[in-house]
Order: C-alpha cells, then sequence, then structure tokens
C-alpha cells in the first residue's frame, strides 16, 4: 500500500466498508502505458471505476473514452471529454441508446453481430463501426470469450455489408480476456487483423483501425509483466502482421488503469468454526461478493490482504465469506488464504488492488448494506 492512502487511512477511521483510490496512481498508470504503447490511442474503459474525479484526471492528461451505456457517455461528457473521444464498445446496444449516444455526438460504435449493426445504421448514419472477433481468452484471469466477438469470417461479410449500409466500415476490435498474463496472446488476434485488413482491401473497403482492447493486468497477489512487456511484444506482433503499414491503433484499458490505485477496507465482523474438532476457521467480512467483490467469482482475482495492526501468531487457512444471509457470498474457500490466529472481530482488513471493477459491481442495499463508499484523493 503507498504512504497516500497508508496516511489516508490512518488517520480518517470512517465505517467500513470504503475504498479509496489515489489519483495519482492512476495518472502514473496512464502515463507508464503511454510510454509503452507511443503510438496507440488510450481509451479508459469508464466500466472499470466511473467516479468522476477518475474521469477528471484522465481526461486531463489527454485519455479518450471507452463506454458501454448512455449513462457512461454523459459521465465522460460531464468530466470534459468530447464526444469526438469517446467510442461506444458495448457490441449489445438498445436501438433507443445508439441514437442517444449519435445524438450526443458520439461517432464510434462496435458491433458483433448483422442485427446490431443494422441498428446503429438506422440510428446512427454515417457513423464509423469497428466489428469485434472472438479470442480465446487463454491466459486471462477473467477471460471474455464467447459472449462477445464473432468469427473473423463473419466480420469480413459484416464489414462488407456496413459499406452499403451507410456506415463506415473503421476497423476491428478484440479483447484477449481481462488480467491477460500473457503479454503474447495478442499476436494471433493480431495476425486475423492483418489479414481481415487485405481481404476486405481487396474488396475495395479501406480499414483504419485496430482496437486491442483491455486486458492489461494490474498487481495482485503476484508480479505481472511491465507494461513496457506488453508494449514490446504488442509493437513487434504489428510489425510482423503489418508490415510498414501500421493502422491507427486503440488501447482500452480499465484494470490495468485503475486496479492497483485503489484499497478497501473493511472490518471483521465474526470469526467462528462449525463445530468443536473443526480446525478451519470461518472468517466473515463487511464486504462480499455482492458489495463490491464480485470478481472473487470461482475464486478468479486473488486479492492481497493486510491488517490495521500488527498481528504476530502463525497463518492458517481460513473460509473467507462475506455478511450477506446468501450462500454465494463466500469469497476464498479453495484457495489457502492463510490468516494470522490473533486476528479478532473488529480488525481492519485491507483489501488491496480493488480500484477496479468493484464500487460498480456492489449492489443497492441487498440485505440492507449500503453500497460502497468511496474516496479519491
Ligand atoms: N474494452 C471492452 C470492450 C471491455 O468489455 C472491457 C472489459 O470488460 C475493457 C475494455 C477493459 O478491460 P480490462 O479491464 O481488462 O482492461
Amino acid at each position: 500500500m503507498n504512504e497516500k492512502i497508508a496516511r489516508f487511512l490512518a488517520e480518517r477511521r470512517v465505517e467500513t466498508p470504503f475504498l479509496v483510490v489515489d489519483l495519482d496512481v492512476v495518472e502514473e498508470n496512464y502515463q507508464a502505458l503511454r510510454a509503452a504503447l507511443p503510438d496507440a490511442k488510450i481509451f479508459y474503459a469508464v466500466k472499470a471505476n466511473p467516479a468522476p474525479q477518475i474521469l477528471q484526471r484522465l481526461n486531463s492528461l489527454g485519455s479518450n473514452f471507452d463506454t458501454a451505456s448512455v449513462v457512461e457517455i454523459q459521465d465522460a461528457l460531464a468530466a470534459g471529454a468530447t464526444p469526438d473521444c469517446i467510442s461506444y464498445g458495448n457490441t449489445i446496444k438498445k436501438q433507443s441508446d445508439i441514437a442517444k449516444a449519435h445524438a450526443l455526438g458520439v461517432d464510434l460504435f462496435a458491433f458483433d453481430s448483422e442485427a446490431e449493426l443494422a441498428k446503429i445504421a438506422e440510428s446512427a448514419p454515417g457513423a464509423r463501426v469497428f466489428c469485434r472477433i472472438l479470442t480465446s481468452g487463454e491466459g486471462a484471469d477473467w477471460p471474455l470469450s464467447r459472449k462477445f466477438g464473432c468469427e473473423p469470417e463473419m466480420a469480413f461479410d459484416l464489414l462488407v455489408k456496413a459499406a452499403d449500409m451507410g456506415v463506415v466500415p473503421y476497423g476491428i476490435s478484440f479483447h484477449v480476456g481481462s488480467q491477460q498474463r500473457d503479454p503474447l496472446q495478442w499476436d494471433a488476434a493480431i495476425a486475423t487483423c492483418a489479414k481481415l485488413f487485405q481481404d476486405l482491401e481487396h474488396r475495395g473497403i479501406m480499414l483504419r483501425m485496430v482496437n486491442l482492447g483491455g486486458g492489461f493486468p494490474t498487481r495482485y497477489m503476484k508480479d505481472m509483466p511491465t507494461p513496457a512487456d506488453y508494449g514490446q511484444a504488442i509493437a513487434d506482433s504489428m510489425r510482423n502482421h503489418f508490415g510498414n503499414r501500421i493502422p491507427e491503433t486503440i488501447i482500452e484499458p480499465g484494470r490495468g488503469m485503475v486496479g492497483n490505485a485503489g484499497v478497501i477496507e473493511s472490518e471483521v465482523v465474526l470469526i467462528s468454526r462449525k463445530s468443536a474438532s473443526e480446525t478451519k476457521r470461518w472468517v466473515y467480512l463487511d464486504i462480499g461478493k455482492f458489495g463490491g467483490l464480485a470478481e472473487t467469482m470461482d475464486e478468479a482475482i486473488k486479492y492481497p490482504l493486510t491488517f490495521d495492526r500488527d498481528l504476530t501468531a502463525e497463518g492458517e487457512a481460513v473460509v473467507l465469506a462475506g455478511p450477506t444471509c446468501d450462500s454465494a457470498d463466500v469469497l476464498y474457500e479453495k484457495e489457502e488464504y492463510k490468516l494470522p490466529l490473533d486476528l479478532a472481530i473488529g480488525d481492519r482488513v485491507r483489501i488491496g488492488s480493488t480500484g477496479a471493477y468493484t464500487t460498480t459491481y456492489s449492489a443497492v442495499a441487498f440485505n440492507g448494506f449500503k453500497p460502497l463508499a468511496s474516496y479519491y484523493i
């Protein structure tokens, strides 16, 4: 945990659970991605954390914004972004929302199906469109495959059709899966993009843009390759597959932009055992899956834990759970989360790297618990 957040936590003993985000870390992440991929335009994936303070800071740095809904478009505009800096990147949009986005000046839309392309052509005539292709999601802790994207052959047909439907076939996008541990996972998708560029050029369609998506990881329990490692691997792939005709490139980092900028402070509500002979303790926190830690689903994302006082006794495996009356609200059971034996009810547990995908997953008053409070410093 960095000093700024540590000071905030020491000085402000506000009611738990809450998230605190250091905006300077967000800025450092932005600059690191900038330096690692100097030729790519950054479109921050607003869904990772749409707090106005984050959007304003990124807007002041020159970021663009990838949005998933009209509300996220409005959030980006409210933070000072202009519509030409906003992409509507969700492949599943209501017709009325496409019309609203277009009326707000947004001109760049994602699709992965003929029906979605038809909706865009009808409600955003003249807009630039990009087609999302499938990826395997291999190497990612939070894969996004299957639900999004289409086969390259279909992308080809749809981009040919787009030109006849009054929209501009602008590019191709993909997402290699969130928290992607392997910088080489972009290569196969970039190769597919280059092939599509070439095939479409033969049909007289000149695409302009490759959207490399998100996937850039944050550090949870283990060190990850650096942004520079990802930048190098991607630059090599772009050169190998596009030669000296490298198109405009976009990246859409979410987790890698804000994940390590935040810490959630929570409190131990109960420590118990299920029988006298049971050795494993159950530790219940005042935050769980429905309070913002949804990404513990299947124990996919493993957050690091620290405490607000020195705990000395040896760690022992526990089941870590949330406070709601839902049996699905268990955070870690399989993973050997070893917590100190002198951990007590009332101790504060700090959950690291929680700047991304937490506040927005927090339910409004499930079981009467308040949505996750957040502070931006
Ligand atoms: N772009 C799109 C279209 C997404 O759906 C997502 C995440 O779901 C992102 C970008 C951000 O991905 P990440 O948080 O892995 O950077």
